[in-house]
């Protein structure tokens, strides 16, 4: 007799959906979560005086038609949305150009850009699985794009990936990314905000989870997950007590609480916390083993700033962006959420969130990091006009892996790992990390889902 039917680790967007689907589907579900907060890379704030603070810049992919909505849809979670993305704007040349006047600037470019989107309409999952392997760049040379169109291709990707490098994003995830935002949005990128920003999206998650009757246990670590034979039994649970000696010196495994269905909702990198990677006593296969730890390197990373201030430093809902910032060099990304939900800052106040995105070691190196965030900050001044003087706050952010594996070539599609394990049974993941196509939030949706379905068979 097991204490659960599943027990899904990680209470993030794919974790809360999955223990949500999972608890409504009629199995007795536990989900757990190492932090005393649901959300995991989603982690809005609120304050008591009516601001939500992000913990970075956080928009969804096709909003109201993407996975993270159907998902929550399905069960039975409702996200009001703000407004969609109108445009973007690009910063170049030391002033914010909208997409549209790019694409006017010389003959023709428009209609080119047109015949592309239409080709990337009409491509099927096959098509995408055979550019999986390479780049953009080299998807921008076989279509013989270049000017200010290739300039405008590679703000997007930069956008789709946040990968600094058109050589280094993979042609295959971003033609998909932009194919569904066609056919389903009719236009390249497609976003929207959630009402009260990313809390629109965890507090009904987490709702739909509990008042089904699931059981949501938080400040609580998965040490481990058990095995006997090639059959999962469960997974060995603790709660860390606070005290330095917990973290670092003491070495405690946990309680067995046993299931027969075990999700690990956290990306591949974590995976190492809780299954045994050495194939010598893991009874998951060497392959995969190997495979898991080539890969959970793969990160992308960013670094920004949340400011509040009494005037808006820009007012439409729009997804700002340059290839390169004056100070940093990197490329950079930016919106105003209140522009798209004014319920995420008190009346009368302002919010804009911008990051610069560079390669992980950048965000690693603590005394790099505080030199490029100085820099970045001078830069955000300059593009957006506006006087340390006028900062309500500003609220710095940085991370690495923030989409999940990095969408080079060679690591999305059928290069992500499956949703269920091999070589045993009960054991299955979701998140962005793991098979699935699209933007963060989005892949890790689309992820959980079609863990979801696996599990049901
Ligand atoms: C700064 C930033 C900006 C971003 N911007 C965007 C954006 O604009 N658009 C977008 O679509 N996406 C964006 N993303 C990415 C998006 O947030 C993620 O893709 C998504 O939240 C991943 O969800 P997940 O459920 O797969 O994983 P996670 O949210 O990482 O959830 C995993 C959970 O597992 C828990 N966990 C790990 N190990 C253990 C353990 N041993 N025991 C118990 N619990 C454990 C963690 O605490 C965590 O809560 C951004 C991310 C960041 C950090």
């Amino acid at each position: 007799m097991y204490d659960y039917d599943a027990i899904v680790v990680g209470a993030g967007v794919a974790g809360l959906g999955q223990a949500a689907l999972l608890q409504q589907s009629g199995k007795k579900t536990l989900l757990v979560d190492r932090w005393p907060r649901a959300g995991g890379r989603l982690q809005p704030y609120p304050q008591k005086d009516g601001y939500i603070i992000e913990n970075g810049l956080h928009i969804v992919e096709m909003g109201k038609k993407g996975y993270c909505h159907e998902m929550a849809a399905r069960a039975g979670a409702e996200i009001e949305w703000g407004s969609w993305t109108t445009g973007g704007e690009f910063y170049m040349d030391g002033r914010w150009v909208p997409d549209a006047e790019l694409l006017k600037q010389s003959e023709g470019v428009m209609q080119r850009f047109v015949e592309t989107l239409t080709r990337i309409a009409a491509m099927q999952d096959a098509d995408f699985a055979a550019w999986d392997n390479r780049s953009v760049s080299q998807w921008l040379d076989h279509e013989g794009i270049s000017g200010q169109l290739r300039v405008l291709w590679e703000n997007a990707t930069m956008i789709m990936t946040t990968i600094p490098d058109a050589d280094e994003q993979s042609a295959g995830e971003c033609l998909y990314i932009a194919r569904e935002a066609m056919v389903k949005c009719n236009r390249v990128l497609a976003a929207a905000v959630p009402r009260r920003g990313m809390l629109g999206i965890t507090e009904p998650l987490t709702r739909a989870f509990t008042e089904a009757g699931g059981t949501l246990k938080l400040g609580t670590v998965a040490d481990q997950v058990v095995f006997e034979g090639r059959k999962v039994v469960g997974v060995r649970l603790r709660t860390d007590d606070g005290s330095p000696l917990a973290g670092e010196w003491r070495f405690r495994r946990g309680t067995l609480v046993t299931a027969p269905l075990v999700v690990l909702a956290l990306p591949v990198w974590s995976l190492k916390s809780v299954l045994d990677m050495d194939p010598r006593r893991s009874p998951l296969p060497p392959w995969w083993i190997k495979r898991i730890r080539d890969i959970e390197g793969e990160r992308t990373g960013l670094f920004g700033f949340m400011v509040a201030t009494r005037r808006p430093l820009y007012e439409k809902p729009n997804f700002l962006s340059a290839l390169s910032t004056p100070r940093t060099g990197y490329p950079f990304q930016g919106y105003s959420p209140t522009a798209y939900t004014e319920d995420v800052a008190p009346k009368g106040r302002y919010v804009l969130i911008t990051d610069s995105v560079c390669e992980p070691e950048e965000v690693e190196d603590k005394f790099n990091l505080m030199a490029k965030m100085e820099a970045h900050w001078e830069d955000i001044k300059e593009m957006f006009g506006f006087e340390d003087g006028e900062v309500e706050f500003a609220w710095p952010y940085y991370t690495t892996g923030c989409d999940g594996l990095a969408r080079k070539p060679g690591l999305t599609g059928n290069f992500k790992p499956d949703v269920e394990a091999p070589g045993v049974s009960g054991l299955f993941f979701c998140g962005d990390t793991y098979r699935g196509r699209g933007i963060g939030i989005e892949s890790a949706c689309y992820s959980s889902l079609l863990c979801f379905e696996r599990i049901m068979g």
